[in-house]
């Protein structure tokens, strides 16, 4: 590799901290859209600073904007789209409880890990083309999205209309179990499960109640039987409620699915039993809704090539680059791959502890995973 001429700019882990400090500084949970927009203006103002073309789109159903930067060379045609989030899990105030600090090689702070780390990363390394005066053989396009932590539901057609303008699509969540990257996500469901049965006294008139809690229990037994770890597939009822008091047989009950599963064939398969489910009791009414919520990440012929030039990459700059086996956990790069566009995903930052009190980046991994990034800005054509 050449060596750099002093005066030239260098990938500086500091340099690049004290980025993701300002913008850890700026807090930012999905649901409070003037917090997600005073992220969005600091993004958008650092694009600006180093002459990308910005577009901003207002935020709808109570959720923040969206930040869109193209490079200004590479014209109209098909590039690299980089999908980032501005928004966190913690809410304000989580900050001044849990502030940024570094102990050693771990740096803590809110959202650092997930993923302020991961989209800092990508703009500096598109920040260190610029002072460069380099240009890549394709553009670049960033896209900023408000609220992919509930599910990206006001940002999901743009980063889908946006994928589909481009080759390739690398997103910016964190790397996993020491510096592994994404290459396959399950795909989610959710589900509503409603059962109305007859209210009664349970003392008095027991035998005249038809209970929905019990009905709901049969419910829940079924769908938590569809989990199989052999295939991928799990199932979880995460919330439930039901019920006026412990003396009445209960008329209503409410119950909230998840559903995970690694493939489209699964998904529909699932998809269907589920929302098939049949009344034990027939006296109690059963009404189950909802359905796919982010498509199975299939790691096909497109993404396992683009793997391997990023691992030809990561060696080039000294590290050995994996790929963990498949994820329960999605992203905005969900849709991008089942859309049959090249995905990469988990190139952010290396650490631990994504939505806990403790999450935290670690500080070796910013220089060589900049350095994996443009790269990949550099050779992707
Ligand atoms: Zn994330």
């Amino acid at each position: 590799m050449a060596k750099a001429k002093s005066n030239e700019p260098r990938i500086d882990a500091g340099e690049i901290l004290g980025g993701i400090r300002d913008w850890v500084s700026i807090e930012s949970p999905s649901t409070d859209a003037a917090a997600v927009n005073r992220m969005a203006d600091r993004v958008e103002g650092d694009l600006r600073a180093i002459g990308a073309q910005v577009t901003r789109t207002p935020g709808r159903d109570g959720y923040g904007d969206m930040v869109r930067a193209r490079s200004p060379w590479g014209g109209d045609g098909p590039g690299i789209l980089v999908v980032s989030h501005l928004d966190t899990v913690h809410p304000i105030g989580t900050l001044a409880e849990q502030p940024f600090r570094r102990e050693g090689d771990q740096v803590f702070g809110p959202g650092i890990y997930d993923m302020k780390g991961g989209a800092y990363l990508a703009y500096y390394a598109y920040r260190h083309l610029v002072r460069r005066g380099a240009r890549t053989p394709l553009p670049i396009t960033f896209l900023y999205v408000p609220e992919e932590e509930v599910g990206s539901p006001t940002s999901r057609a743009a980063i889908e209309a946006e994928a589909r303008r481009n080759k390739y699509v690398l997103v910016t969540e964190p790397a996993r179990d020491g510096g592994k990257i994404v290459t396959a996500r399950k795909g989610a469901g959710e589900f509503t499960i409603r059962t109305r049965g007859r209210p009664s006294h349970a003392g008095l008139r027991h035998q005249d109640g038809r209970s929905a809690i019990r009905e709901m229990a049969h419910q829940i037994i079924a769908v938590e039987s569809l989990t199989d770890y052999d295939r991928g597939i799990t199932t979880n009822a995460g919330m439930i409620g039901g019920g006026t008091g412990r003396n009445v047989v209960p008329r209503d009950c409410v119950a909230e699915i998840d559903l995970r599963c690694p493939d489209p064939g699964t998904m529909a398969e699932m998809v269907e039993r589920i929302l098939g489910l049949q009344a034990v009791d027939a006296d109690v009414e059963l009404a189950v809704s909802g359905g796919e919520s982010r498509p199975p990440y299939v790691k096909d012929e497109g993404i396992a090539a683009l793997f391997e030039h990023a691992r030809t990459l990561a060696a080039e700059v000294d590290f050995a680059l994996e790929d963990v086996p498949i994820t329960g956990g999605c992203s905005d790069g969900n849709f991008t791959a089942a859309m049959g566009v090249p995905t990469l995903d988990g190139l952010g930052v290396d650490g631990a502890g994504a939505h806990s009190d403790h999450e935290h980046l670690y500080h070796s991994s910013l220089e060589p995973r900049a350095r994996l990034l443009l790269r990949l800005f550099e050779t992707l054509d």
